[in-house]
């Protein structure tokens, strides 16, 4: 386990020092178009989402079907709500998928090294009720794909799923209070409930680089790996590089994750760096088979409940943590004993700082031992220099590895480092960097996905509610929901995901959790026998001004300070396009309380008409 440094050894001319150095650092990458830097792959850039790991030329009759719940993507968030209104009874429904086969982010992802950084044991949906342990405490990409089949196959959902089809349009019809779907496939589906579990980044980017289209060699995303070309799998024995020299573009959680793999097999690798990452111990290690016996019946949930707690920053701060660390990593470490730290800075009211400060020297101390690993790992000065990351820990994802840094000792690896300005141009051969031009005969793009763009861009259709009204025109200054689940004008249209609800590092988790809750609606509304579920316009409202009020300031100017990246849209804070931008304030441990007892008040604020009349609850 990692220990944090020590905030007690910060004095404040560090501080001072820091908070300069982090300043330059950020003013130098921040851009004026922002979000607006990368190019939205289509037209010319489509084979860059192009699926490499189903045969081409599928085709199937298109579907003719009226179900009782559509679920839109079979990754964890489909998985789970298919499973749990399964649990509950509810059989009658279909999901479509994009894709060739269940696992959402998983089935894509499946570039060399690809690893999941939290706790397999908190992070693999439904264990106990599968009867599956995985086998290291971080899974592997492969493993998890297969617990996601796993999970299909349990619950009998392969005679449900609709693959390599996307949705086109969805659109509600007041006269038989019923959601009716058009996909790519001509399929004509209605269903009375639709969950949106199409995932916060499906959609990969590629940098708005001069020249992009113009090279001759092989390109493709990290997202789509061409094992044809590279050779091997996600465990690597990449043989078909051996004579190729490649640039890997970006060092985010992916790049640090598939940089090992291509240095030991490449000719030459280059890797181009914007910003650095943090980069932490990692740490795997086989599955205990003791411990696995001393497991006991509704395990996983009290351990991601409990991890959720310590690295929740509002319940440390509200003295809420357990004392107990179950998990005890890199996160929990990170965020416990940096946040205790800072926490009983602040309420010892020693130093008369206030919560923000204390914060800040505790992240510092972190940072600084993140900033020291560096040098202890890489051998050359000046490349372990451009490697340090100068920035607070949340501006980027943390990420945790043990074979990136070394990579950089290796005489076949080129640390590209542009002083935040990224890639100059791509040539017919190769890239210009600070000037200089690197013939390449591969170039790979690790360079993320869209987050904040417009609903409609990313996932390629229009939600159509009540009265014609669109969803992108609803939500044109920022999402309008009620807890995040279901806005007004959208009856019996439920959202996964981060809108207006509340973050967690364990994303299976969070997802559990949302829905459970929105079983527990639509159970109702059936009980009920209502003929639709919706918001009124006054509670979401209510929820806007909540979420608004919620936002604690010195998270808020955490974000503004920030290099820039996709937590805070590229740098244009405030606009509601970063991640973590427009969340409950006060975390998510306390979100789920939220709503839990909200449930348990009898669901204010939701409108449940009767079958026998369409009334919308926000007519006049
Ligand atoms: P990111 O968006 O995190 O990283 C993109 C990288 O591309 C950054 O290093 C960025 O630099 C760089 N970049 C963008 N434009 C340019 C340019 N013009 N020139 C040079 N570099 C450029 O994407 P990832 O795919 O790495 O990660 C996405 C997310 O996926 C993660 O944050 C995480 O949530 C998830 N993930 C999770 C994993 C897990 O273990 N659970 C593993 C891998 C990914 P800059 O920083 O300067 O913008």
């Amino acid at each position: 386990m990692t220990t944090t440094g020590n905030i007690d050894t910060i004095t404040d001319s560090e501080l001072q020092a820091a908070r300069e150095r982090y300043r330059v650092e950020r003013d130098k990458r921040l851009r004026p178009d922002a979000n607006d830097q990368y190019i939205e792959v289509t037209g010319d850039y489509e084979s860059y989402v192009a699926d490499p790991y189903v045969e081409p030329g599928f085709t199937r009759d298109p579907v003719v079907r009226d179900v009782q719940v559509l679920i839109l993507g079979a990754g964890f968030s489909g998985l789970l709500a298919a499973a749990r209104l399964r649990d509950a009874g509810i059989d009658d429904i279909a999901i479509i998928e994009k894709a060739g086969d269940v696992g959402g982010t998983w089935y894509w992802n499946r570039y060399p090294g690809a690893q999941c950084d939290i706790e397999s044991y908190i992070y693999l949906p439904l264990l106990e009720e599968t009867g599956y342990l995985p086998i290291e405490k971080y899974s592997r990409a492969p493993e998890i794909r297969q617990h996601a089949i796993r999970i299909a196959q349990f619950y009998d959902l392969y005679p449900r799923l609709l693959f390599q089809t996307e949705l086109r349009e969805l659109r509600w019809d007041p006269t038989d209070s019923r959601w009716h779907a058009g996909t790519d496939r001509d399929d004509r589906i209605s269903a009375r409930y639709v969950i949106l579990s199409n995932g916060p980044m499906n959609r990969p980017k590629l940098p708005g680089i001069p020249g992009i289209s113009t090279f001759t060699g092989r390109t493709f995303h990290t997202s789509r790996w061409d094992y044809a070309y590279t050779g091997g799998d996600e465990r690597g024995g990449l043989e078909g590089l051996a004579d190729k020299r490649v640039a890997v573009i970006g060092t985010g959680a992916t790049g640090i994750q598939c940089v090992p793999h291509l240095g030991r097999y490449a000719e030459h690798l280059y890797v181009v760096q914007r910003t650095p990452s943090a980069v932490d111990v990692r740490g795997n290690r086989p599955t205990d088979p003791e411990w696995a016996t001393t497991l006991k019946p509704g395990w996983q949930r009290e351990r991601m409940r409990n991890f959720n707690a310590l690295v929740n920053p509002a319940s440390l701060f509200l003295g809420s943590a357990p004392s107990e660390d179950l998990v005890a990593d890199g996160w929990t470490s990170l965020l416990g004993s940096t946040m205790s730290a800072s926490v009983e800075v602040a309420q010892s009211g020693a130093t008369g700082d206030d919560l923000g400060v204390a914060y800040e020297r505790a992240d510092l101390a972190h940072m600084n031992r993140i900033r020291r690993r560096v040098d202890e790992i890489v051998d050359d000065p000046d490349t372990a220099e451009k490697l340090k990351a100068w920035y607070r820990t949340f501006c980027k994802r943390p990420t945790f590895n043990d074979d990136y840094l070394p990579t950089f000792n290796r005489p076949n690896v080129t640390l590209l480092d542009t002083d935040g300005r990224g890639v100059e141009r791509v040539t017919e051969q190769g890239i210009v960097v600070n000037g200089v031009e690197y013939e390449v005969d591969c170039i790979i793009f690790a360079t993320g996905f869209e987050v904040g763009t417009n609903y409609t861009r990313r996932f390629g259709f229009e939600i159509v509610g009540r009265d014609g009204a669109t969803l992108s025109a609803h939500w044109a200054q920022g999402p309008r929901t009620l807890h995040g689940y279901y806005s007004d004008g959208f009856p019996n249209c439920f959202f996964t995901g981060l809108n207006q609800n509340a973050f967690t590092p364990n994303f299976c988790h969070m997802l559990d959790e949302q829905v459970e809750h929105i079983t527990s609606v639509l159970l109702e509304a059936e009980r009920r026998g209502s003929r639709s579920v919706e918001p009124t316009a006054d509670a979401v409202q209510g929820w806007v001004q909540e979420i608004a009020a919620t936002q604690m300031p010195f998270t808020t100017e955490l974000q503004t300070t920030c290099t820039p990246g996709y937590y805070n849209g590229e740098g244009a804070t405030g606009k509601g396009k970063g991640l973590l931008e427009g969340l409950y304030g006060f975390g998510s441990d306390a979100y789920f309380e939220v709503v839990r007892t909200w449930r348990e008040n009898g669901m204010p604020g939701l409108a449940f008409p009767r079958r026998d009349t369409e009334v919308s609850p926000n007519a006049d």
